[in-house]
């Protein structure tokens, strides 16, 4: 069983501000080793509960967050600069994949650091009229190759947008959001034990051969990004794009997957790692 698990650091237990996020936040350093704790946790859980290869994306910023040396070295990390395709080496062998430490999309209320792709110029994303957070964007992808999400963690409002998208996956609550700055925090030792069993839960799921549920892909998918300020859309708004408002540029793609470099399968690679 090939367990693919992509990481965000929002969602990451005891994280609640942006100063662990971004590099240059006073307490980053911090939120990387959180980072790292719970991925470790959710590798743990995919390896007890039946896997025998889990690949780790780092999906954070630029990526380059997770700390390699403390992470458990039956994984194999995917890290650096941020990747084309958006998930290398996510394909048909892959049977499950895991979204840890995600975050609720934009405009969420009560919902710990949400937003969509961007924080800083991005108000929302639609695909054909819908509004889509990471959770569904990157769900539609992994579900282009087939593969379907089965966990994911992060706070209450993260796991409730799960479920209402993704039905009856396994998730793990590691805070209550309050606010874009401020949640009530679990433990990072409570959060992780969250995450081990939910990761645990879902790999024996898959073992037991119960179906989880594959979202319909959106084909053709327009995107329409609403900016927070106008000459970011003017700036966006380049030829085969549409205007649809002052703030809002639709863009068409044959599938969602285009939008970010396509799909592994698509580059021929077949090396085997
Ligand atoms: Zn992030």
């Amino acid at each position: 069983m090939k367990i693919y698990i992509s990481v965000d650091m929002e969602g990451i237990s005891g994280i609640n501000h942006p100063d662990y996020v971004m590099r240059e936040g006073r307490l980053y350093a911090t939120g990387q080793r959180l980072m790292t704790a719970d991925t470790n946790a959710a590798i743990r859980g995919a390896f007890d509960g039946g896997a025998d290869e889990v690949i780790v994306v780092d999906a954070h910023g630029m990526s380059g967050n997770l700390l390699v040396e403390q992470l458990d070295p039956r994984a194999l990390l995917l890290a650096g600069e941020p990747h084309q395709p958006r998930f290398p080496f996510l394909d048909r062998t892959v049977d499950g994949m895991f979204l840890v430490g995600y975050h609720a999309m934009a405009g969420t209320q009560g919902a710990n650091l949400e937003h969509t792709m961007t924080s800083a110029s991005w108000h929302r994303f639609c695909i054909n009229g819908k509004p889509y957070g990471e959770l569904g964007i990157d769900a539609e992808i992994a579900a282009e190759c087939g593969v379907p999400v089965m966990m994911v963690s992060g706070d209450d409002k993260l796991c409730e947008e799960a479920c209402t998208w993704l039905g009856n996956i396994e998730t793990a609550m590691t805070k209550q959001g309050l606010g874009r700055q401020s949640a009530f925090c679990l433990s990072p030792e409570y959060g992780q034990n969250r995450i081990y069993a939910s990761a645990r839960r879902a790999a024996e799921r898959l073992t037991q051969r119960e179906p989880f549920f594959l979202p319909e892909i959106p084909s053709p998918a327009s995107v329409a990004i609403t900016y927070k300020m106008v000459p970011d859309a003017d700036r966006a708004n380049v030829f085969g794009t549409k205007r649809l408002d002052g703030y809002t540029v639709e863009t068409t793609y044959a599938h969602l997957s285009e939008m970010y470099g396509g799909l592994w399968q698509d580059y021929g690679i077949t090396k085997k790692i």
